[in-house]
């Protein structure tokens, strides 16, 4: 069985995306295999992971809102042990045409439990929202991983994100946990880091990877490539943070 890990925050811009293509890979990288979902309209780890949008015939979308097979969606990846479930544009509309659908937050969830023997872990690229795409996500998880962004008012926004998670715990998922907390984007020659890190510590405690991810030019350019940071630059800082918090991940269960 799988291990299904949604990386979710209702804010945008906070690095959601390269770490959900970057701890797949990572994953893949160390010999696990991986399914990555892009749950977002904008198909950023899509493309990350090395997929031409040319290439996509039928996405997540079709799944979600037309019951496609999930094997005729499933794509592989720039890395070998990593499959994706892409997501084009397409699925913009379905938070507004989910609402009348019959079990619309578990569809995601049963689309994923077809393929759930073959791989070790699938993880989640939710959108900056925390609307029907990302509950279906939370509802298809044993877990969920909040990256936070290195910046004034980190923590803003996050009690709707927990709320969000305790309604589901409630509701549609009672097994939900919290994977943990992963402090992104550290501009280390700055005061400002130092002390996002001390408050979200003292918010989530022992919830905060040990692993923080600095401010990498590599980590940036690497999605114009198609290709995750181990391949792109495996040598670069970048690399070595996302690969020990995989092994953080892994360590965890
Ligand atoms: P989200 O998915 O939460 O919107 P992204 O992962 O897309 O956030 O990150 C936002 C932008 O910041 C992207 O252009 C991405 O390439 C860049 N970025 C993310 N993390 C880093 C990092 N650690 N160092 C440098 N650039 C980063
Ligand atoms: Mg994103």
């Amino acid at each position: 069985m799988a291990k299904v890990v949604a990386i979710a925050n209702q804010k945008g811009g906070v690095g959601k995306t390269t770490t959900a293509v970057n701890i797949s890979a990572c994953l893949a990288y160390i010999g696990k295999k991986v399914l990555l979902v892009d749950i977002d309209p904008q198909g950023n780890a899509t493309s990350g992971a090395g997929i031409e949008k040319g290439d996509v015939d039928e996405c997540v979308y079709n799944l979600l809102v037309e019951d496609a097979k999930i094997n005729q969606v499933i794509k592989q990846s720039s890395v070998e042990n990593l499959h994706v479930v892409p997501s084009t544009i397409q699925l913009s509309g379905a938070e507004i045409e989910l609402v009348p659908t019959i079990s619309r937050e578990i569809r995601l969830k049963k689309a994923l439990s077809e393929v759930d023997g073959e791989y070790d872990y699938m993880i989640i690229d939710c959108p900056p929202s925390l609307g029907l795409l990302t509950i279906n996500a939370l509802t298809a998880s044993d877990s969920v991983l909040i990256p936070v962004q290195c910046e004034y008012y980190a923590l803003e926004g996050l009690s709707q994100l927990l709320n969000t998670v305790r309604l589901v715990q409630k509701h549609l998922n009672t097994d939900l946990a919290i994977e943990g907390v992963v402090l992104t984007m550290l501009d280390a020659r700055t005061n400002l880091g130092l002390q996002v890190i001390e408050e979200v510590k003292k918010y989530f405690r022992e919830k905060v990877f040990n692993t923080i991810i600095p401010r990498n030019v590599r980590l940036g350019e690497a999605p114009s490539h198609g290709l995750p940071i181990i391949l792109y630059d495996v040598k670069s800082r970048g690399a070595e943070v996302y690969l020990d918090l995989a092994k953080e991940v892994v360590a965890g269960g």
